[in-house]
């Protein structure tokens, strides 16, 4: 069965590129009937806060990403880490290390002047039980000192690294914690991690981490480094490209299934494929089409994917999309009411928004109140049928029995007779209607707004 796992460390937001690497973790184990298991890596105490891993949470719950299992902790595993270690001391695969800070320092200084590598060598690693010191020490792995370690990357390809470029790498320090690259190790064994994917940053890492697996006898799992995240010069993503939090993204009021195929699409491709949904990606995600190389962030793509979900989006999940919009861009909240209409006009607004904002903006005739307050253009399509054009419509339409047909034939009949076409009498009613000159259509409208208020609309604007 497949395991995967997100381990993001809780020192800041969740960053675009983490809650890409959460995403094809994801979709990876979803596809497959396997697991997605979270874990933070907080054991650095001092950059790591609670705050950040709220942020996380909410980042990864925004966007979908459900976790199985509890979310871990790696700090709070630490005796598990040096039990580990321990063992591997007692196998005498690991081994109690001295060295002072200063002699370390002398023995690159030297190796420096004599033009070798500078990787520590300790003289511990073959001492005797009998010579050691009753003084402080760490525990190191014993590096191998020949050969080369393979990197069988899916998406790298083999990465072949010199042994001579690991060195006897601590595990414990000398007040006994574990470090970083062992409790990783650890962990993604503990918890059945058959995967790995992250970022292509972590790929170094990945032969240090092998020696840990190769040392207790481990199966390895099947790494996948996945290139980091561009901006759209094709410089590493960073702030003056736009936004970096997921959740700036969920403020701006992308749909988070937008979101979801824009990052799946980020450096992953199936086919010509640009729009899918979550059943598909799932469904096609592998680990053949992830890119090698870094792939450009385009908010225009974004934009338009989520364009293409909002107008798939069932029109009750819509509101409730839009109430979560509305609460995490700090805005106020739409009444029952209000939201209630909102749905209901749904059908006409959702085909023409890539964002809430803009999906909002269309829905100014249901959201404002009697009397319409018009903008600027609207006042100004309003001031040019002086003839009174709007007065008359009102009696005309009083009797229309508010069907989508029976309002179109009227409206169409009331043109004609006054010797003018539809579209001249479209401005001044979407005026009266929305106070807006671009809105969804007339009839829409009035669907939506049903005849009494229709009708008051229109003689308001009459008058
Ligand atoms: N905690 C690491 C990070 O946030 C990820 C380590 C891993 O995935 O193995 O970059």
């Amino acid at each position: 069965p497949v395991v995967t796992r997100f381990a993001p460390s809780p020192t800041g937001y969740l960053h675009i590129g983490g809650a890409r690497t959460a995403l094809f973790n994801w979709l990876y184990a979803r596809g497959r009937g396997g697991k997605f298991l979270l874990r933070i890596e907080d054991t650095d105490r001092e950059r790591s806060t609670p705050e950040a891993t709220a942020a996380i949470l909410q980042g990864m719950a925004w966007l979908g990403l459900n976790h199985d299992g509890d979310v871990i902790s790696q700090f709070e595993r630490a005796d598990r880490h040096a039990e580990v270690a321990h063992q591997l001391l007692a196998e005498g695969k690991a081994y109690k290390c001295f060295a002072t800070q200063d002699e370390i320092a002398a023995f690159r200084e030297q190796a420096k002047a004599d033009g070798k590598s500078t990787l520590y060598q300790s003289p511990w690693r073959d001492a005797a039980q009998e010579t050691y010191p009753d003084a402080p020490y760490v525990v190191r792995i014993k590096a191998p000192r020949e050969g080369e370690t393979i990197i069988r990357d899916e998406v790298q390809g083999d990465v072949t690294i010199k042994n001579t470029q690991l060195d006897d790498m601590i595990l414990l320090r000398s007040d006994g914690t574990p470090v970083y690259m062992l409790a990783v190790v650890v962990d993604d064994y503990d918890m059945g991690v058959t995967h790995v994917i992250r970022g292509d940053d972590h790929l170094n890492n990945a032969a240090r981490q092998m020696m840990i697996y190769s040392a207790m006898g481990w199966d390895l799992p099947i790494y996948a480094h996945i290139p980091l995240i561009h901006g759209s010069d094709g410089k590493k993503l960073s702030k003056r490209h736009g936004a970096l939090g997921a959740q700036e993204y969920q403020v701006m009021g992308y749909p988070a299934a937008g979101m979801r195929n824009y990052l799946a699409r980020l450096g992953w491709s199936h086919g010509d494929d640009e729009f899918f949904t979550d059943a598909q990606a799932q469904d096609w995600f592998n680990l053949d089409g992830i890119g090698k190389s870094p792939a450009r962030f385009d908010t225009k793509k974004l934009e338009n994917l989520c364009g293409q979900h909002i107008a798939i989006s069932e029109d009750a999940a819509l509101r409730q999309e839009l109430t979560s919009y509305l609460e995490a861009a700090g805005e106020t909240a739409l009444s029952d009411t209000k939201s209630t209409k909102l749905e209901e006009a749904m059908f006409c607004l959702k085909d023409r928004a890539k964002t809430f904002p803009e999906l909002l903006q269309k829905a100014e005739f249901v959201l404002a109140d009697r009397p319409i307050q018009p903008d600027e253009k609207a006042a100004k399509a309003l001031t040019n049928v002086s003839d009174g054009i709007l007065n008359e419509l009102t009696p005309h339409l009083q009797n229309v029995s508010w069907t989508r047909d029976d309002l179109e034939e009227a409206l169409n009949a009331f043109a004609t007779a006054h010797e003018t076409k539809f579209g001249k009498l479209a401005a001044p009613l979407r005026a009266a209607l929305a106070g807006r000159a671009v809105t969804p259509s007339v009839f829409d409208m009035m669907m939506v707004l049903g005849k009494d208020e229709s009708l008051a609309r229109i003689s308001d604007a009459a008058d």
